[in-house]
């Protein structure tokens, strides 16, 4: 038995908030929450005071950090240092995100998660492959001369995570039906994104095989008066989530809001799309040979076309309650919504029976500790 006890003025189990109350865990698993004032004096308490207690954050879309970019480091080590790097950010979990690629570096970047999630390296839920299965007239900062449309054959050669979450962002456009198929019959979470999609081009049988959208409004058809694009179905598709950056920088702050109001409950999460400038003392890295760097908040390539955010989930969440979001709903987005869409049903509450998890926030909701796998970090 290692029972063990943070406290706090606030705790916020993902539906409601307790006031002056501990958060009690039994080695990895969520015991319960009590009253400061009844918990056992045999429990060891890390008291946080003034500070709120919210569900572990999960990131689904870290490309790097910490200076390093997955896509150039794609090992043990690297996921590792991207983990460490945005835990001061408050992400208690995140998929590493690999820019498209060649397959060579996909399988790659599968290995060294499974690895990773094997030697118990923490924060680590998956992998995430953001293309090359795209479409080129959406490419963003990919190198579309690695977009290709793979067969079922090409797919079943990938070295798949069995203990972990496979997680792909694709133009669902540009995927045969029978790979589609095959990525849902395998458990792969398959978000489109990138894409160039009419409402023609993604119907009904393709969009059933989709469980979300990746980054909403970014690289993505728009709605416009006659054609729904790719923005209008993924508002209207509601068994889909929608991820959304928001930095202030990708996406209009009252198209957040907008997205809010048509998107069912639970459906809309926010994801950093974070590079390796986060938690970086150095601000510029390379992509496919080209140099990125942050430059009035933005991170720009040489022709000052946007290459992913430099943001991270606190200041994510912060954001979205500076534009009026409820207080609650904003961490929702960032840990209970997350969760879902990945399935895993034992993160993104704090909940008798949850897994120890969670993100301890400033009054200005910066990061102030996190706790993964029930170890304060
Ligand atoms: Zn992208």
């Amino acid at each position: 038995m290692t029972v063990k006890a943070m406290s706090a003025q606030r705790v916020f189990d993902g539906e409601r908030f307790h006031i002056d109350a501990a958060v009690v865990w039994n080695d990895q698993t969520i015991v319960d929450i009590v009253p400061k004032s009844e918990l056992s004096g045999t429990v060891p308490c890390t008291d946080f005071a003034d500070k709120l207690i919210a569900p572990g954050f999960i990131d689904l879309q870290v490309n790097g950090g910490g200076d390093v970019m997955f896509n150039s480091d794609t090992s043990v080590e690297g996921i590792d240092m991207i983990c460490r790097a945005h835990r001061k950010h408050g992400t208690a979990y995140l998929l590493p995100t690999l820019i498209s690629a060649s397959p060579q570096q996909m399988k790659q970047a599968l290995l060294a998660a499974e690895q990773a999630i094997e030697g118990q390296v923490r924060g680590v839920l998956g992998v995430h492959l953001e293309g090359p299965w795209l479409n080129k007239n959406k490419k963003g900062a990919h190198d579309a001369d690695k977009f290709y449309s793979p067969s079922v054959t090409q797919l079943e050669a990938f070295p798949w995570l069995n203990n972990g979450v496979n997680f792909v962002t694709l133009a669902a456009e540009n995927m045969a039906p029978e790979s589609l198929q095959w990525l849902r019959d395998h458990d792969v979470v398959v978000s489109c994104g990138h894409s160039n999609a009419t409402s023609d081009s993604l119907p009904d049988s393709k969009l059933k095989l989709v469980n979300g959208f990746t980054h909403l409004f970014n690289a993505m058809s728009p709605l416009e008066g006659r054609e729904p694009g790719v923005v209008g179905t993924a508002l209207m598709t509601d068994h889909a989530w929608c991820s959304i950056i928001v930095d202030g920088i990708h996406v209009a702050p009252q198209n957040v809001h907008l997205a809010k109001r048509v998107k069912p409950d639970n459906k809309l999460l926010i994801v950093t799309d974070a590079m390796a400038s986060v938690g970086s003392v150095t601000n510029r890295f390379v992509l496919d040979g080209e140099e990125i760097s942050v430059q009035d908040g933005r991170l720009v390539n040489s022709q000052g076309a946007l290459a992913g955010a430099h943001i991270g989930m606190d200041q994510s969440v912060a954001n979205v309650i500076e534009w009026g979001f409820d207080e609650a709903e904003a961490l929702r987005m960032a840990s209970t919504y997350p969760a879902l869409a990945l399935n895993l049903s034992e993160l993104g509450l704090i909940k008798p029976g949850y897994h120890a998890a969670a993100t301890v926030l400033n009054s200005d909701y910066s990061a102030h500790a996190v706790m993964v796998d029930g170890e304060i970090l």
